[in-house]
């Protein structure tokens, strides 16, 4: 199938293009959406066979469950069973925003949109183009990330089209996600609620907000549960994004040992005839002279533009084609959190401690 693609400017939405976008999701198609977290592909999610065709499409396997998107509040009611006071006043303090709330499901949510499970997932995105699509149709769309299984998640339409050009009918073009790294997910159906994945909303937010306390999944910096029964969401079960390279984070005790210790990695790696990658920050872009390829993905100073461009770089590590690439780590910051649970599930949770600037190991 031709992939259409259509543009937007965000300071002023054509009406018309939305129009086009409901006509593909009201004939059962799937429609490339822009959020601020990243890309979403979407879908009416009330259609089972749509949102099995999502799932196609991604390459991605069935029984994990997708985000339900939403443009106002009250349209959670048409798929929730039952909306807790906690859930309430986390909608109204973060939405639009990086928030997923999980909620007891209607019948009318379809099993292949919520992977099986009783509970549906729900969000309503901060962009002016998706916010507007939704409003203007009344749709309620499913949308998991829009990259195909395997591959991180998209932050751009490129990224979009390089992974799913020929497998759905539109792209809506809404320029960079600015935040970068996919929303923070609560499950309001246990209590206390329970992070799932950490995301820009934190749980400190998210408690002042609720008044109650919030835990957090073990599950969210534990090893790989793929294989394993039971897991306690359904996202957490299969293998993330791994990229073609080794990933290998770096952590250490102060900046400058991991510095020198990936310095040393890098040295090692090249004398066995492999090509490197340095994944670092603005702050020691220029310290890796003996890498192949370099990428800043942001400042330490803001590690919200490490989030924004992770995705990005990981991308681009692919594209050169390196065969092991050292990542710093980032934990401490603002959105530490949120950064290394995704840095960690690329790693495959390879993780070397850099002691006194020495790098041992791998
Ligand atoms: P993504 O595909 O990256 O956009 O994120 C969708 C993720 O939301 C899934 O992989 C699950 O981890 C999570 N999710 C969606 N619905 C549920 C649910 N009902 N219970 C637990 N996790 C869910
Ligand atoms: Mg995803």
């Amino acid at each position: 199938m031709k992939t259409q693609i259509l543009e937007f400017n965000p300071e002023w939405i054509d009406s018309r293009l939305l129009e086009a976008a409901g006509d593909v999701l009201r004939s059962g198609g799937l429609v490339a959406f822009p959020t601020e977290t990243v890309y979403g592909l979407g879908g009416d999610a009330l259609r089972g066979e749509v949102s099995r065709k999502i799932y196609a499409a991604k390459g991605r396997p069935s029984d994990n469950p997708l985000i339900v998107h939403v443009g106002r509040i009250e349209d959670v009611d048409k798929i929730a069973a039952r909306i807790p006071e906690q859930a309430r006043a986390a909608m109204d303090a973060f939405w639009p925003g990086p928030l997923t709330i999980i909620l007891e499901k209607k019948p009318i949510v379809p099993d292949p949109t919520t992977g099986g499970l009783r509970t549906v997932a729900v969000r309503m995105p901060d962009h002016p183009v998706t916010l507007a699509l939704l409003r203007q149709t009344g749709i309620l769309m499913a949308g998991p990330s829009a990259n195909l299984s395997g591959k991180p998640s998209p932050t751009t339409a490129r990224h979009v089209r390089a992974d799913l050009d020929g497998r759905i009918e539109m792209i809506l073009d809404g320029g960079p996600s600015c935040l970068g790294i996919e929303s923070t997910i609560v499950d309001f159906t246990v209590t206390p609620p329970m992070i799932l994945r950490p995301g820009f909303v934190s749980a400190e937010q998210l408690a002042y907000v609720t008044g109650s306390p919030v835990a957090l999944d073990p599950a969210v910096f534990g090893k790989e549960t793929a294989g394993k029964e039971a897991p306690r969401a359904p996202g957490m079960k299969y293998r993330h994004y791994a990229p073609a390279a080794d990933l290998i984070l770096v952590e250490g005790a102060e900046p400058e040992h991991v510095v020198r210790a990936i310095g040393e990695y890098v040295l090692r790696a090249a004398a066995e005839g492999r090509r490197t990658g340095v994944l670092t920050t603005e702050e020691n872009r220029e310290r890796y002279p003996a890498a192949d390829v370099v990428r800043c993905v942001g400042s330490r100073r803001d590690d919200a533009t490490v989030a924004a461009g992770l995705y990005a770089a990981l991308r681009e590590f692919d594209d050169l084609g390196v065969d092991v690439i050292y990542s710093e780590s980032f934990p401490g910051g603002e959105h530490g959190q949120a950064i290394m649970n995704r840095l960690l599930k690329a790693a495959g949770h390879q993780v070397l401690e850099a002691e006194h600037g020495r790098g041992h190991g791998p």
